[in-house]
Formats: structure tokens, C-alpha cells, sequence
């Protein structure tokens, strides 16, 4: 049995119909904390569990022994560790065959306020004994791309990164399609992952590239990490969550997003979709 949590996510959605078209349904289970939203994959026969990661007991019998899990890292910045590890604990009391985890890129090497729950998580999946794989993921392209058309209608880029930064991000559905292939091929035991795109773009090509297909000016807009963090506050994020976001943009500047590895490409069996793709699906959307 392969079991998916965070299964009503994006990322989880992705990965539950990559699994569905490579695999018998019958083999399928998610982990969710709200049945509502999985009810389109139980109609299709995957087997539906509810677990939060917030209550412990209700993860007692989310998992049984032989299985491979993919933990898909939860979205509450700053509750995390606590949630991950209450989720390696349950598996680890299962007997899984393999726990998969969404970290980040780079791992250890990640010094910014973003990464310090998944490095965490990351040496207790270790310590914990279980046989793990550690999905390095980068950023994503939707990031960028999610709002591209408001962004436009903003009139710039707005970005407190460095002139010349890069980002080698992928699509959400290439880091789902990596999840894929480890969940349903041999050999990922005890593994690290580096996931990103093949290409590391800067925000000048990124922001170029978006003119030209909308055929309007859209220049890139450098200000101060200050000022981004008051925007974002202003936009009604948390004061803490803004400053950990301003943090990822001094981690771009200093290029530990930019890294390749191959690793995605690789485990896909395919490059990675184009950052013009993204811009191109984000401006039709
Ligand atoms: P989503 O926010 O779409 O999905 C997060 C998933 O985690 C949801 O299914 C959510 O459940 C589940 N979840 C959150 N809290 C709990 C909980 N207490 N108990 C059980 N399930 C919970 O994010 P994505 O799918 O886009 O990304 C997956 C993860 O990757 C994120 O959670 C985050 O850790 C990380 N991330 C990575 C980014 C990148 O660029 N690499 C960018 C953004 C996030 P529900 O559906 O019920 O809400």
C-alpha cells in the first residue's frame, strides 16, 4: 500500500493522480484531516483515512506495517515540527517500509528561518530508524506564477532579492512527479534528494519574459526587505510569517535556491517543465 498525506493539497492532489495512473487503486490511501474534501478519491476506490497532524491519537492508526508513506510537510509555519514529528512517530510505531518527506532544498545547507522545521524534521526522520527518502524540494514556479495577472496589473515585479538573483524552480507537478517515482519504484531507502528545475532564471528574465507574452511593460521592482515586509503586512500576513518570507528573498540573493543537481530531471525521467510554461499557464489562468 502507498499512503499519501496531505492528500487534499495541491502537492497531494498532484501526487494521489500521478499514483492512480500508475498503480491499482486498490493500493491507494490518504491521509486527511477533512473526508469532504477526498471524497472524489474515494469514489474512485482509494481508501480514505482521517488523521490530523495536530492530534497524535488520531494518527495511531493512520499507517500499518509494510507501507510507503509520503509525508507531505505541512503548511502552518511554525507548527510543523511538532505535527511531522507526531506523524513520524505514528509510522514508526506502524512498521512502514519507507517514509518519504517534502523537505527542502538543500537541506542542511538551508540557513534561512523557512528551512529550520524541515532540517529538524529531517534529523528526526533520521534518528527515528525508519527507512526514509528525503524529497529536497525548491521552490515552486507557481509561486511566482499563481498571481502573475495582478501582479501585472500592479504594473512590476516586486522583489526585495539582489539584481542578478537566480531560481532554478520547478512546476508543483514535476515535484509531485518525483514523489511518484519514489513512491512506485525500488531503491529509495535512505536517500537525499536535491530537487529544482533545470534552469535558474533571474527575476529580470523572469519579469521579460511575462512582457513580452502580455505585450506590456512589467519591470522588475528592487526594494529594501523592510519595505517588502511592511507590504506584506499591509496585504494582512502575519508580522512573523512576513519576515520569514523576506528571509527567503535574502536566501535567493545569496543563491540557495539556484542549485541543480539534475536530481529532478533525473527521477522524472524528463526535464523539467520551462518557467515559461508557468508564465504563460499563469497569465491564461
Ligand atoms: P497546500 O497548502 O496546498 O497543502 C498542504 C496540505 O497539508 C493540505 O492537504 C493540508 O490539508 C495538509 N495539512 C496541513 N495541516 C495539516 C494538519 N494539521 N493535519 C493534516 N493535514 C494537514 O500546500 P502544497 O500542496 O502546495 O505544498 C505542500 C507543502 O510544501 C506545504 O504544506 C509546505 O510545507 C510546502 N510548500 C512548499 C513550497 C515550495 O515552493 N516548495 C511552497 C509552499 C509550501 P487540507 O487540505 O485539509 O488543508
Amino acid at each position: 500500500m502507498i499512503v499519501v498525506t496531505g492528500a487534499t493539497g495541491q502537492l497531494g492532489t498532484l501526487v494521489v493522480e500521478g499514483l492512480i495512473n500508475q498503480v491499482p487503486v486498490e493500493q491507494i490511501a490518504v491521509v486527511v484531516r477533512d473526508p469532504a474534501k477526498a471524497a472524489r478519491f474515494g469514489e474512485l476506490g482509494v481508501e480514505v483515512r482521517v488523521a490530523d497532524y495536530d492530534a497524535p491519537e488520531t494518527l495511531a492508526d493512520a499507517f500499518r506495517a509494510g507501507e510507503k508513506v509520503l509525508l507531505v510537510s505541512g503548511s502552518e509555519v511554525g507548527r510543523r515540527v511538532p505535527q511531522h514529528k507526531a506523524v513520524i512517530d505514528a509510522a514508526k510505531n506502524a512498521g512502514v517500509a519507507l517514509l518519504a518527506y517534502t523537505s527542502i532544498l538543500g537541506g542542511p545547507a538551508a540557513d534561512f528561518e523557512l528551512a529550520r522545521e524541515h532540517q529538524i524534521t529531517e534529523r528526526y526522520l533520521i534518528d527515528s530508524g525508519l527507512p526514509y527518502t528525503l524529497l529536497r524540494n525548491g521552490w515552486y514556479h507557481e509561486n511566482y506564477t499563481r498571481d502573475l495577472a495582478g501582479a501585472v496589473a500592479a504594473g512590476a515585479f516586486t522583489t526585495s532579492t539582489e539584481p542578478g538573483s537566480r531560481v532554478a524552480s520547478a512546476a508543483r507537478a514535476d515535484f509531485a512527479a518525483a514523489a511518484v517515482a519514489v513512491l512506485t519504484t525500488e531503491g529509495h531507502e535512505n536517500r537525499e534528494y536535491e530537487l529544482s528545475g533545470d534552469e535558474a532564471w533571474t527575476f529580470e528574465e523572469f519579469a521579460a519574459e511575462t512582457a513580452r507574452v502580455r505585450g506590456t511593460d512589467f519591470p522588475v521592482n528592487r526594494i529594501s526587505g523592510e519595505e517588502l515586509r511592511g507590504i506584506l503586512v499591509g496585504q494582512g500576513i502575519p508580522d512573523p510569517i512576513a519576515a520569514i518570507l523576506v528571509g527567503v528573498d535574502e536566501a535567493i540573493s545569496r543563491g540557495l535556491l539556484a542549485e541543480r543537481s539534475g536530481d529532478l530531471a533525473a527521477l522524472i525521467g524528463r526535464p523539467t517543465t520551462p518557467v515559461a510554461e508557468a508564465i504563460a499557464q499563469g497569465l491564461k489562468a
